[in-house]
């Protein structure tokens, strides 16, 4: 089984369509996405209904249940507020349900998918350093914990008594060893590199691997000003941060 994983789309329609373009070049048997379909940029309604179609398996990020009314406002910063503010006034009373109707964590075969930790999965906190790589771990009953959130893509592996993290790009699982994989984002890269991010996670050959595709993102600022979104949101998505 091939699995295509990716997360942090973020209503950035260019960004998907080249990595779903994409993924048709690589045999993919099924869909996982970790979150965050909408949020900062302007097409939230085609990036949901994309989904939909996909049918991937699909945990909520914090702006998919910040949109859907299920997570506060209050705990995003102005611009993400602003943004997830006009998502929620151009999308349907159902497009906002099925939002905040999506779980926060999926268990497949020897993985788990959650957007940020797994454990208190329902606070979003990233999961970004070892404190909360080895809390995750301790709750952690399968071999991989999939996680999106932080928008940059890497691994933390246990091998025993240790903990160490790496950048991902091609992975060779080991047997003994447990993995978190942040698989990066679609939509809002933020390592410094403003291609799109999207795994593939193939369980015959034991790899995870990271791709990065090129999008035409100067159609997703455009958008973003003629929406009256913060400037910045357009100019991040050049600088990749
Ligand atoms: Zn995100």
């Amino acid at each position: 089984m091939r699995y295509g994983i990716f997360s942090d789309v973020h209503s950035n329609l260019e960004a998907l369509n080249a990595v779903l373009a994409a993924y048709k070049q690589e045999r993919i048997d099924r869909y996982l996405c970790i979150g965050d379909i909408v949020g900062y940029a302007t097409d939230a309604h085609d990036c949901i209904q994309i989904a939909r179609v996909l049918k991937p398996e699909l945990v909520a990020g914090n702006h998919d249940w910040g949109a859907g009314g299920k997570f506060d406002l209050e705990y995003f910063n102005p611009n993400a507020k602003e943004a997830l503010v006009w998502t929620s006034k151009i999308l349907s009373r159902e497009e906002l349900d099925f939002l905040s109707s999506l779980p926060l964590v999926h268990s497949g075969e020897n993985f788990v998918l959650a957007h940020g930790t797994l454990d208190a999965p329902q606070e979003f906190y990233y999961l970004n350093n070892y404190y909360e790589a080895d809390r995750t771990f301790a709750i952690l009953e399968k071999q991989i914990c999939f996680v999106g959130h932080t928008h940059r893509p890497g691994v933390f592996v246990e091998a025993g008594e240790n903990l160490f993290y790496k950048p991902l790009s091609l992975l060779q699982l080991e047997a003994q060893k447990r993995y978190i994989i942040n698989v990066g984002s679609v939509g809002q890269p933020r390592d410094g590199d403003n291609r799109a991010c999207f795994v593939i996670y193939d369980n015959e050959a034991r790899t995870v691997e990271l791709k990065r595709i090129a999008y035409d993102f100067s159609a997703t600022q455009e958008k973003i000003l003629k929406a009256g979104l913060p400037e910045f949101l357009a100019s991040r998505l050049a600088d990749g941060r």
